[in-house]
């Protein structure tokens, strides 16, 4: 049998071991990194599969059905999860966001985010538990999301023509399914619903309007990401970016916008209001307006590693510690010493990043880590 051969883009032996330091490092909220930036955010990655296939995140030629994704037994558990979830609530994290791969895919999510729901802010307010999906299992899901806790949903959607959208996700899904498991979010009350599109120059940018036509007026919050260089396989090329700002100007001429305050600091997001008052856009410019001097995010992968940046190029293993009887206070100490060690930015260094560690460097996958 022929041995298959993984290209040079499988980020997942790139894990630093993680150490409990000397010195406890409590957990009192007050955390800062080396920019002086507090932990607010965790993003937990629950799968590393997915049933799509959009080029921009797991192309086909790569995640095909021979590609190893990770064996059940390398998953953190629901336990597991929560435990390490807890500790970063106690050094002041105040909002989830579930992610993947596909987040709808891990078998008996509602149980996770029941487990999550429990928790509790530094200030004693219940955590704010959202999960990002592709949209196709949530017609049937919404109910129970809700009903285990889940506050709010993001589905992704790259646009409403229908074969501009098959052609995207590459498995001939159709955008009338998203759209019923938007509605069913709705229904649900796992509202406002914001829908993710990722804005590829000449693959979907005549979707722009479409799309902000669709849902203006809607409730449903739309919200434009600049196609970015994560991962290694997507063969990511600058040209292929439409920066925010057009996006803005494009429906701007048709449908004009106001300017909005930031929702929250480290918020993402710059957020537009319809003139006619008629709901709100936002646009991620995470490619031409980098916002690393407010990032707050810590990721979690589904195998316990934290990553610090979603352009880092290595993990750090909280597994063997959660695994191997280390206490919590143990736990909020080595979780405490990589944050405050911590100096990403890569958005704003990537112009002028040598070649080993910029565009196209051994980087984590989307897919892997989640948005
Ligand atoms: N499968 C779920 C989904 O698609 O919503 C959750 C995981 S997906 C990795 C999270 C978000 O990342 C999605 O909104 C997706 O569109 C976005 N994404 C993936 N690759 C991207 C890229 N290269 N540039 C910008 N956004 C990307
Ligand atoms: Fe799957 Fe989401 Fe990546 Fe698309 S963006 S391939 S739906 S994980
Ligand atoms: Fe945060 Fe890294 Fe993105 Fe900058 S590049 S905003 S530090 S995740």
């Amino acid at each position: 049998m022929s041995e298959r051969v993984i290209p040079l883009v499988d980020q997942r032996s790139s894990s630093l071991p993680v150490t409990v330091p000397a010195q406890a490092i409590p957990a009192t909220g007050l955390l800062g990194d080396a920019l002086g930036r507090p932990l607010r955010d965790l993003r937990i990655s629950v799968t590393d599969r997915c049933n799509f296939r959009c080029n921009y995140c797991m192309p086909k030629s790569i995640f095909d059905k021979d590609y190893p994704y990770l064996p059940h037994s390398a998953l953190l558990s629901f336990e597991e999860i929560t435990r390490v979830a807890q500790v970063f609530a106690a050094h002041g994290v105040q909002k989830i966001r579930l992610t993947g791969g596909e987040p709808l895919l891990r078998k008996n999510i509602e149980i996770l985010i029941e487990q999550l729901t429990a928790l509790r802010t530094r200030d004693g307010q219940p955590m704010e538990i959202t999960l990002t999906t592709n949209g196709s299992l949530l017609e049937r899901k919404a109910r129970d999301l809700k009903s285990a806790g889940l506050r709010r949903v993001t589905v992704s959607l790259d646009g409403l023509d229908d074969a501009v959208f098959r052609a995207m996700n590459d498995v001939d899904f159709p955008v009338a399914d998203v759209l019923r498991g938007i509605d069913a979010a709705r229904e649900a009350g796992l509202g406002p619903v914001k829908v993710n599109m990722v804005v590829k120059r000449g693959t979907n940018e005549d979707q722009i309007l479409p799309m902000a036509r669709f849902f203006k007026g809607s409730g449903v919050v739309l919200r434009f990401i600049e196609y970015m260089d994560v991962g290694a396989t997507n063969g990511w090329r600058m040209d292929e970016v439409l920066p925010g700002s057009e996006v803005v100007q494009r429906i701007h001429q048709a449908l004009p916008l106001v300017q909005l305050e930031p929702a929250a600091p480290g918020e993402t997001a710059e957020r537009w209001g319809y003139a006619d008052g008629s709901g709100e856009i936002g646009v991620i410019s995470s490619v031409t307006q980098a916002f690393c001097r407010d990032c707050n995010r810590a990721r979690l992968s589904t195998e316990g590693r934290l990553y610090l940046c979603l352009f880092a190029t290595h993990g750090h293993d909280l597994k063997p510690l959660v695994r191997g009887g280390a206490s919590d206070e143990d736990l909020a100490s080595a979780i405490g010493a990589l944050w405050q060690r911590r100096d990403d930015r890569y958005s704003e260094l990537r112009a002028s990043m040598p070649p080993d560690r910029g565009v196209g460097a051994r980087r984590i996958e989307m897919s892997y880590i989640g948005g």
